[in-house]
């Protein structure tokens, strides 16, 4: 977390996040959002598309949090009016400075027509992903995603790269605004695996039942004394 100043060890988290982004992806794909998913190989590991990485990631959000919270002085949780679109420079040293358009034409980091196609595909994707996650009870807050140029002879298309997982995305249960997702790492909450494990369940990833489909933050956090 907080590029790398926060290490931690949690385990099955890969296994969760690589069934997650992989049924994300793939119910991307057959709505026409085109990314370099090609199928999971196993329990951590999925085939993909090479493609040459555009070195900006790209925030969006619906409800105000983290940065922009921060930054701004909107409370946490408030509904922004738009939708707004961010753009960061893939630098971990610098800290993945915030930038506009403006920086990344003059340093041609990508094309007028290739941010085109970013915004748009952005924009498909939190239309199509809010929905998805309204239907299971739970707030698409703010994600991120990145993008990569996938070469055919000279000309490079740009198409959805990364993964989409609770580790770049905020999730909060509609009803009690309960975080499921990496901020239970990043702010010290506990339960993280049963919270990665809840998107999990509700998305139809894990049988209902048993083990894996109890999420009891109340308790977690009372028997971390919090
Ligand atoms: P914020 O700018 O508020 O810290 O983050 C906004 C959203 O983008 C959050 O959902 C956060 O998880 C995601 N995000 C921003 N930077 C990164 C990053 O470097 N790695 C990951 N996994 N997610 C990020």
């Amino acid at each position: 977390a907080f590029n790398a100043q926060k290490k931690g060890t949690i385990n099955g988290k890969g296994v969760l996040n690589n069934r997650i982004s992989e049924h994300i992806f793939t119910m991307l794909d057959a709505i026409g959002v085109p990314n370099h998913f090609i199928r999971r190989l196993n329990m951590r590991e999925q085939l993909i598309r090479q493609v040459e990485i555009v070195p900006i990631e790209v925030v969006v959000r619906n409800i105000a949090a983290g940065s922009l919270s921060k930054r701004l002085g909107i409370e946490e949780g408030t509904k922004l009016p738009r939708t707004i679109i961010e753009y960061y420079y893939k630098d971990d040293a610098l800290g993945d400075p915030m930038i506009s358009d403006e920086h990344i034409a003059a340093f041609g980091w990508a094309s007028q027509e290739e941010m085109h196609d970013i915004s748009d595909l952005a924009i498909r994707v939190n239309d199509f992903l809010s929905g998805l996650f309204a239907g299971i009870g739970i707030k698409l807050v703010d994600f991120k995603l990145e993008f990569g140029r996938l070469f055919d002879n000279d000309f490079g298309r740009i198409i959805l790269a990364d993964e989409i997982s609770p580790d770049g995305c905020r999730l909060w249960d509609t009803e009690t605004n309960e975080r499921l997702d990496k901020d239970r790492f990043r702010r010290d909450l506990g339960g993280e695996v049963e919270a990665y494990q809840e998107v999990a369940r509700r998305l139809g990833l894990l049988p209902e039942g048993g083990d894996h489909s109890v999420l009891d933050l109340d308790s977690h956090r009372k028997r971390r004394g919090k």
